[in-house]
C-alpha cells in the first residue's frame, strides 16, 4: 500500500502512513483526545480546507500561516540569510502561492523545529525544497514519521555561526531551542508561553509543561531552560504561535527565577512586574 502524508483534524499531527490508527501527540499526556475518535484528513482535503498567508516582519523574518485554524495552527518562520535560508517550525500546511514565495525568496537550506507541536507540514518543505538539513533533536525522533531525519542531534547543532539549536527539554523530551545571534531573537518552542492584548502586543510571560492542561515544569526543569537560556543575547522571542518583541533575556530569565523558587506553578506574570527583577537579582 503506497505511503501517503496524513494529519490528525484534531492537532494537526501529519504522518506518512497507509491508514493511521492513533496519533502520538494526542496519545500524549499533554493534549486532549479527541472526543468523537479519531479523524485523518488525506493531504488534499487539508489542501482544500485552508488558505495561505505571509507577513514580513522586521530583522529579514517572513512569518508563514494559513487560515481557518487547522489542529494547532502554528506559525512557519522563515529566517532569509543571502547564503541559503532558514525555515523553523512550520505552518499547518502550505499552499501552492506560500510554496511559490518560499521559492521566490530562496528557497530553504536549513530546516528545524522545536519540538512535535511545531512541525506543522515540515515534511512537505523538505520533499518540496530539499534543504541540505532536517534538524530535530533525537529524543523526538519518534515523532517524526511523515519526514527523514538528516541531522539529529544530542545537546546543540551549530547550523552555521550564530544560528544555533540547543537542546532544552522540559516542555517536551526533545524540545529544543533556535537561537539567532545577529537577529537577537531566541525561537524558544514552547519553553514559554506569551499572553498577547488585542493588538498582538506581549503582556504576560508563563512557562508550563502542559499549557492547555496547565502542568507546571519541575524545578530541575526550569533550572536547566536557565543554564540554556542565560548565556543568549536576545531582545524577542518567537514561540511557534507568537511573535514578542520586547520579551528579552533579562525577562525570560527572571520568569525561569520565580519557577526555580517555587512553588511549582503556571503563572502568568505580567511583563512589568518581570522587567528590572534579574537585575536587581543579578
Ligand atoms: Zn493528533
Ligand atoms: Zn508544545
Amino acid at each position: 500500500m503506497p505511503l501517503t502524508p496524513w494529519a490528525c483534524s484534531n492537532c494537526g499531527h501529519w504522518q506518512r502512513h497507509f491508514a493511521p490508527q492513533g496519533c502520538p501527540v494526542c496519545e500524549d499526556t499533554r493534549n486532549d483526545l479527541p472526543a468523537d475518535g479519531w479523524d485523518f484528513w488525506p493531504e488534499e482535503k487539508v489542501a482544500a480546507h485552508v488558505a495561505g498567508s505571509w507577513r514580513r516582519l522586521d530583522r529579514e523574518l517572513v512569518a508563514f500561516s494559513t487560515s481557518p485554524p487547522f489542529g494547532l495552527n502554528g506559525t512557519g518562520w522563515l529566517l532569509l540569510h543571502p547564503d541559503g535560508n532558514t525555515a523553523f517550525e512550520a505552518a499547518p500546511y502550505y499552499t501552492p502561492p506560500m510554496i511559490e514565495e518560499i521559492r521566490r525568496l530562496g528557497g530553504i537550506r536549513f530546516l528545524a523545529a522545536s519540538h512535535c507541536h511545531g512541525y506543522g507540514a515540515l515534511w512537505q518543505l523538505q520533499d518540496v525544497f530539499e534543504p541540505e538539513v532536517l534538524a530535530i533533536q533525537k529524543d523526538d525522533l519518534r515523532m517524526t514519521k511523515a519526514m527523514r531525519v538528516t541531522h539529529p542531534y544530542d545537546d546543540a547543532l551549530e547550523l552555521r555561526p550564530g544560528q544555533t539549536l540547543i537542546h532544552v527539554g522540559g516542555h517536551y523530551e526533545g524540545q529544543a531551542v533556535l537561537h539567532d545571534a545577529r537577529r537577537r531573537v531566541l525561537f524558544c518552542g514552547d519553553a514559554f508561553k506569551v499572553d498577547q492584548d488585542e493588538s498582538g502586543s506581549p503582556v504576560a510571560l508563563s512557562t508550563h509543561k502542559a499549557f492547555h492542561k496547565s502542568i507546571p515544569l519541575t524545578p530541575g526543569e526550569a533550572r536547566r531552560y536557565l543554564e540554556a537560556i542565560a548565556p543568549l543575547d536576545f531582545d524577542t522571542i518567537c514561540t511557534p504561535f507568537e511573535h514578542a518583541p520586547g520579551v528579552d533575556r533579562e525577562i525570560a530569565l527572571a520568569l525561569l527565577d520565580d519557577q526555580i523558587a517555587g512553588p511549582p506553578g503556571v503563572r502568568h506574570i505580567p511583563l512589568d512586574q518581570l522587567r528590572g527583577r534579574r537585575i536587581a537579582a543579578e
